[in-house]
């Protein structure tokens, strides 16, 4: 390790080790699976260099369910081997960052006409805590009828027949990839983002390395690596396009998923729900401080693949099948205070539909050499590292073991629950000088784990310029995101480092002149850039809401 710092600030630096060494593993893509590539391949002992065209976790990983979980639906499709293995990697992921992957009890009612009966669904938990080996506490239990009514009075009774408890895991997705990124780096990997890679370049037929453009400078140059990997999520096969083999025999199959989030009091929930909706789907609905967000659908897309959004009839939908699962809750559209749009990087297979198509994860690998790695899931992002960089490595004739199986992540030092909640604890006591809500040191510690005694720090140094906690406490919190978490802009820190435009949209309006000012302060903007900065985080906050516009 030689604890390098993930920020903004060593960009010129970081540009130029780019554009002169050569590197052993080039990853294009910085969501979660280029992030986790990095980690598995620089704590390998591998040079790595990671690019991003937009801001980290921009793509598909800041856009999910944000549910580390083995995919209980993938048992109807008989998907064993895949339920096994992120059910497996699910535990995993959580021991290595306790603070952003947060155990959820999740319902799940058994309704008439809906997917599973009693039975089945009470072998299907049961063969689910099997394969993915779920920890005697946490395996699932089967309520009667009033006992699930008991739990969740809001649900729809007269179809109700019973349903079971089990134990998944949430996170937030962006932050996940973030902390995968930041172990990375501080194993010496470089990252940088609004970086796209423009073309391959080649010697001999064997791809080997990638002319970039910085989209802040516009400056053009080129990185060599012995392996390049295509982690482009939703664009690998806009990549794969560039390449000389070009896109042959398996492709990508784009499928949109939407969730909205409305205030918690419009649908208080006690727990999250995973609930059957009128045509064969399923749904979740998941309570998160003071919102609960619904979703997802999933259809197939061929738009902009830039620019996914939630549109009238998406949200509409997933409306519909909330109310008539919860009737008494009569949700409007004039609730929704904010939606995210994703794309599913799916690999086509004939004749199925969206929701028929596998979640399983592939590797292609071109003539000449470019490796992509399509399909899977955020839950399983660790274990498809491990099988690309053993790859390489059997390629490199280089003789390594993966490592990450047991290795925290930044922020995630905590070797049990209790440990988490102790060290919360002491710091939401140790804090009380500074009028800091403990809720507020709760939130923040879910978001940064240990890291926080940095923010805390700054806090306390900081202390004489702010006249109250809250402008205090997110100028130090702003401050960590520029030094520490490769903030370049405000959209970076609202939407994919603290997700408040999904969270705490109602913020925004309130608090973003006070950050711009803050990032100004830190980043030296001048007034324009500044004014550039709110101006593109005012469209990012109208998009979210599109079909008001
Ligand atoms: C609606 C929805 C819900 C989901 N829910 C869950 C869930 O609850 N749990 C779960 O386990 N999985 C879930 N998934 C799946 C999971 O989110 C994805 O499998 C995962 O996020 C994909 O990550 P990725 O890194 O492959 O792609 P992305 O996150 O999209 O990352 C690819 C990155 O490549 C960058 N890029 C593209 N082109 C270039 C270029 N030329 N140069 C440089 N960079 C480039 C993009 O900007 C992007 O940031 C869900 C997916 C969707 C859509």
């Amino acid at each position: 390790m030689d604890n390098k710092v993930f920020s903004v600030l060593n960009r010129t630096e970081d540009k130029k080790r780019l554009a002169t060494e050569h590197f052993d593993v080039l990853v294009i893509g910085g969501g979660i699976t280029g992030a986790g590539i990095a980690l598995d391949a620089a704590t390998r002992g591998l040079k790595v260099a990671l690019i991003e065209k937009k801001d980290f976790a921009w793509g598909t990983s800041s856009r999910s369910t944000k549910l580390i979980h083995g995919g209980l639906r993938y048992l109807k499709q008989l998907e064993i081997k895949l339920v096994r293995e992120v059910g497996i990697e699910r535990a995993i992921v959580h021991e290595n960052a306790r603070h952003v992957v947060r155990p959820e009890r999740m319902l799940l009612p058994i309704v008439e006409g809906g997917s599973l009966g009693k039975t089945l669904s009470s072998i299907g938990l049961w063969v689910y805590d099997y394969l993915a080996k779920v920890q005697k506490d946490e395996r699932r239990k089967m309520l009667e009828k009033s006992e699930v009514q008991h739990l969740e009075p809001l649900l729809r009774a007269d179809i109700l027949k019973a349903g079971g408890l089990y134990y998944e895991y949430r996170t937030d997705d962006a932050r996940l990839t973030i902390e995968n990124l930041k172990t990375a780096v501080s194993f010496g990997a470089i990252a940088l983002n609004y970086t796209q890679a423009e073309k391959f370049t080649e010697q001999g037929g064997k791809v080997n390395g990638v002319e970039v453009k910085d989209l802040l400078d516009e400056q053009i140059y080129t990185i060599k690596a012995d392996f390049v990997i295509n982690a482009a999520g939703p664009w690998v096969d806009t990549l794969r396009e560039k390449d000389s083999e070009g896109v042959k025999k398996k492709r990508l199959h784009l499928t949109k998923g939407v969730h909205i989030v409305v205030p918690f009091e419009k649908l208080p929930l006690q727990q999250s729900v995973y609930f059957d909706t009128n045509d064969k789907r399923m749904c979740f609905a998941i309570p998160r401080g003071k919102i609960t967000y619904i979703g997802t659908t999933d259809t197939n897309y061929k738009g902009d693949i830039d620019q996914p959004l939630a549109e009238k009839g998406d949200v509409e939908y997933i409306l519909a099948a909330t109310n008539a699962m919860f009737p008494t809750v009569g949700l409007k559209i004039e609730d929704v205070v904010s939606t995210w749009a994703g794309l599913r990087p799916l690999i086509h297979q004939d004749g199925r539909s969206p929701s028929e198509l596998s979640r399983k994860d592939e590797i292609f690998i071109s003539q000449s050499g470019l490796i992509s790695m399509a399909g899977g899931k955020l839950t399983g992002y660790r274990k498809m590292s491990e099988k690309v960089i053993n790859l390489v490595c059997k390629q490199k004739q280089v003789k390594t073991q993966c490592t990450t199986v047991e290795l925290k992540l930044s922020g995630g030092g905590f070797e049990t629950e209790a440990d988490l909640d102790k060290f919360i604890n002491l710091r939401a006591t140790s804090m009380r000088d500074l009028q800091v809500p403990p809720a507020a040191v709760v939130d923040l510690a879910h978001k940064y784990g240990a890291n926080i005694d940095l923010i805390i720090e700054k806090c306390y140094e900081w202390k004489p310029n702010y006249s109250n906690w809250l402008d205090l406490w997110e100028a130090a919190e702003i401050w960590y995101a520029v030094e520490y978490e490769a903030v370049a802009n405000l959209c970076d820190f609202v939407v994919r480092r603290t997700g408040r435009l999904y969270f705490e949209r109602e913020t925004i309006a309130a608090r973003s002149e006070f950050w711009a000012v803050e990032m100004s302060k830190l980043l030296s903007w001048s007034l324009s850039e500044k004014d550039a900065a709110l101006h593109e985080l005012k469209t990012e906050y109208e998009a979210v809401m599109s079909w008001n516009n």
